[in-house]
């Protein structure tokens, strides 16, 4: 009868005492109050804890997941860059920090570009993942939101971002900084293609993310407790040596000073961004029927600031409401400067005799 009390005994005592503990990552604590919860519940609740609605971090996969209509959507290549043409490197190489972030994230770069649908509707978004060096903006980012942009133009629909950014990538120097001005023209490009732009500014968006595309939506959204700056607070504090008031830099305080234009709840972000993009689509193709000749807002009567307006005035209103154009430039030579395609620079004129200033 040994084996009994050997073998088979602690066997049953074993799997009716042993307590199977959670896994180390089974739960999370809420950096709003500090409360606990489990982190399957907090998946199904798109990251937004019960106790607080504190909206935590998402990645980028994550992100595209909960907004795209049934979580399906087609990634799109990244764009080839140069990779650290600084030869760049601080405590470790910037090639290593790569490497690093690219196997932890299993993204290409900061930034992951897709098309699918929303609510319907054909949309291409980028998301912006913090995870990756601090979602910084480097050759690669910036790369991706011109592409992003540009691959909306030519299938003429609405291009969507996710903002996250720590701002420029310190390690691409010069170069990271030159996406700013690049992105702010993909940003026209798709103003000048009548597309909606739309930004959701999310936990935290600071930087130089901050001074060119992510402010450049034509509707800015953010989520609830967002921390949305250029110059973080701390370095702020420091400068003026003065205490800053309460929720300076979150999304509230932003929404109640005008900088943005709603604060809105991750769940009923993607409802509110499908009805967005529905409104301004269809305002499109109304504006595109008037230019030929139909006028469908003839008969529609509108509101303007809660007061009805003639419709033939808004109609009128809406075929004045021009982009000013900057000069048409071919795709290919969107970053070539003027005097390279040999035209005459008109800063750069010979100075005139007896001007003030003239040796
Ligand atoms: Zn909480």
């Amino acid at each position: 009868m040994n084996w009994i009390n050997n073998v088979v005994r602690p066997k049953i005592r074993s799997l009716l005492t042993t307590r199977r503990e959670p896994p180390d990552d089974f739960w999370k604590k809420c950096p709003g109050c500090g409360q606990m919860s489990d982190r399957r519940t907090l998946e199904e609740a798109q990251l937004v804890f019960a106790c607080c609605g504190h909206h935590d971090r998402m990645t980028a996969e994550q992100r595209l997941k909960h907004f795209f209509d049934g979580g399906s959507y087609t990634r799109l290549p990244s764009p080839h860059v140069p990779v650290d043409p600084l030869k760049f490197r601080d405590g470790r190489r910037y090639t290593d920090r790569l490497k690093d972030s690219k196997a932890a994230t299993g993204l290409e770069d900061a930034v992951l570009l897709a098309d699918g649908k929303l609510g319907g509707q054909s949309v291409t978004a980028a998301a912006q993942d913090f995870r990756f060096m601090g979602g910084s903006l480097g050759m690669a980012a910036g790369e991706a939101i011109i592409t992003g942009m540009m691959h909306a133009v030519a299938k003429n629909q609405p291009f969507i971002l996710f903002a996250a950014s720590g701002g420029a990538r310190m390690q691409e120097g010069i170069l990271s900084l030159m996406q700013m001005p690049r992105t702010t023209i993909a940003v026209q490009k798709l103003r000048e293609a009548r597309l909606p732009y739309i930004v959701v500014l999310t936990d935290p968006t600071t930087g130089g993310v901050t001074a060119s595309y992510a402010m450049l939506g034509d509707i800015q959204i953010a989520e609830p407790g967002a921390l949305i700056c250029f110059a973080g607070p701390r370095v702020i504090q420091q400068t003026i040596r003065e205490q800053l008031p309460e929720g300076f830099q979150r999304a509230e305080y932003l929404f109640e000073h005008g900088m943005i234009d709603m604060v809105m709840h991750r769940h009923k972000l993607t409802e509110t961004l499908a009805r967005i993009v529905g409104i301004l689509m269809a305002g499109r193709a109304k504006i595109a029927a008037t230019a030929k000749g139909t006028d469908p807002l003839k008969h529609v009567n509108g509101h303007v600031n809660g007061a009805s307006v003639d419709a033939k005035l808004l109609g009128t209103s809406a075929r004045d409401a021009e982009t000013v154009h900057a000069e048409p430039v071919a795709d290919e030579d969107r970053f070539v400067t003027q005097s390279k395609k040999g035209r005459t620079d008109p800063v750069a004129k010979p100075p005139v005799k007896g001007a003030p200033n003239t040796p």
